[in-house]
């Protein structure tokens, strides 16, 4: 074992731990990152990529609870509990039932809010201009509704999204097809967010932010963390291959964080929620901007690898492996989006978005545990929200004021 001085070590390669560890690196902090994976092989190598800035809406809220009964008698649906898994997930799903209440929904849309609006900017900081140039575009994101009237959710949406001054653009029928030529007439209602975002390829995303920490001096650990243990007022790290001595622990582990914490008693309610994407290389429709079926749960993103459609909740745990009908049904939603569309190749891919009960991830030091901090539970909007988030654990870790106020993002909030 060897001992270093107020370094300080990230699991997790994931654009949370990644960005984590190149903000502190930047601030002259000695930073080693662990990850059995390359750089961005959890659920930031494969979603959709959806830089949205102003989303301010959580998962649960009571117009959508209503929906929860015929969406899970469809298994193909916008979410589905494995039966085999469902045992073990019941306390995560009645907390999420009970972040819906209308108080709660508040308090995490703002939290949201908060967290996502300085998105892009930290990334335009975190990766440069020429990067941020190559990676992203600013064009605005299109959100589609099927039906002809605001259901209950769709109406909460609403009201958060005027809460929150988001700048919303109502499109008419020809101003949509204008816009995303191709699109499915069973299109009723359309509206323009042209704050938001996207990335053409996450996974470069993380792997440029990874580039650049290295460069910057940092150290990647191709390693497992098996443990992580209290020793002589720091840590110790034990991987399959080594035991090393940190100051600190930034524990940055996407889905799996909840196993890394547990062994130290720290619980937190952290829950899979698998989402499945295809790829469709050449696609036969040119979809210029990002469009994304809020009701439906899925969208369908402009990438240099092509059109990607992704999307869906799967509460299905850890181990289960994927469900090949789910990623097929992920083609034949991007199909019924896009009638005309088809495609060359097309790649099926399954990741873990690391979900906590109220949409808000976990920003905190880990109480009674000095010198470990945790950072992980971002969900659906972890690619959106990770560069902030390196910020924000940098600050934290560093003892400086924190960009965003993190009252909501503690650990206890969920008593
Ligand atoms: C289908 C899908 C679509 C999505 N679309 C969007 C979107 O459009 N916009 C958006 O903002 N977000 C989206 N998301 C969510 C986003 O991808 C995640 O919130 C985000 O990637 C989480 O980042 P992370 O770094 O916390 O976790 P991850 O990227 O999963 O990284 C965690 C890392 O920890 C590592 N790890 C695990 N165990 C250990 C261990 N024992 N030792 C060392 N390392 C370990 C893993 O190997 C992994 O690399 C989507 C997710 C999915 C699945």
């Amino acid at each position: 074992m060897n001992a270093m001085a107020a370094d300080v070590a990230v699991v997790g390669a994931g654009i949370v731990g990644l960005s984590s560890a190149s903000f502190l690196r930047r601030a002259g902090v000695p930073v080693t990152v662990y990850d059995p994976l390359p750089p961005g092989g959890g659920a930031s190598y494969g979603n959709g990529g959806l830089l949205s800035v102003e989303a301010c809406i959580p998962i649960s809220t009571p117009g959508m609870l209503r929906q929860v009964p015929r969406w899970l008698a469809d298994p193909l649906g916008p979410l589905a509990v494995s039966p085999r898994h469902f045992p073990k997930a019941l306390p995560w799903l009645l907390r999420w039932i009970r972040a819906g209440r209308m108080d709660r929904v508040l308090r995490s849309s703002d939290a949201l809010r908060a967290l996502h609006v300085p998105g892009l900017d930290q990334y335009r900081d975190l990766l440069g201009g020429d990067d941020f140039h190559d990676l992203i575009r600013t064009s605005g994101q299109v959100h589609v509704w099927t039906g002809e009237r605001e259901s209950r959710g769709e109406l909460i949406a609403r009201q958060l999204r005027e809460r929150h001054g988001v700048v919303a653009e109502k499109l008419d029928p020809a101003e949509l097809r204008q816009l995303v030529p191709g699109i499915s007439p069973a299109i009723r209602r359309a509206l323009f967010v042209p704050k938001n975002g996207y990335t053409v390829n996450p996974h470069r995303v993380v792997g440029r932010v990874g580039e650049r920490f290295r460069a910057a001096g940092g150290t990647l650990r191709q390693e497992r963390v098996m443990r992580i243990l209290p020793a002589d007022g720091g840590w110790r790290i034990v991987t399959n291959t080594g035991d090393r001595r940190h100051s600190r622990v930034v524990v940055a582990g996407g889905a799996w964080s909840k196993d890394l914490l547990a062994p130290l008693g720290v619980r937190i309610p952290l829950e899979a929620e698998r989402g499945y994407h295809v790829t469709i290389r050449d696609p036969s429709v040119e979809v210029r901007i990002p469009v994304l079926h809020q009701s439906m749960g899925f969208g369908a993103t402009p990438m240099e690898m092509g059109l990607r459609i992704g999307g869906t909740v799967e509460i299905a745990g850890l181990d289960i492996p994927m469900s090949p009908a789910r990623a097929e049904r992920m083609m034949a939603l991007g199909r019924w989006l896009f009638p005309r569309l088809d495609g060359k190749e097309v790649s099926m891919w399954m990741g873990y978005r690391p979900g906590t009960p109220d949409s808000v991830p976990i920003i905190d030091a880990a109480p009674g545990h000095a010198g470990l901090y945790i950072a992980c539970g971002h969900g659906h909007t972890g690619m959106t929200a990770g560069a902030v988030t390196g910020k924000l654990v940098a600050q934290l870790v560093q003892g400086e004021p924190t960009m965003v106020d993190l009252q909501h993002f503690r650990i206890a909030r969920f008593g």
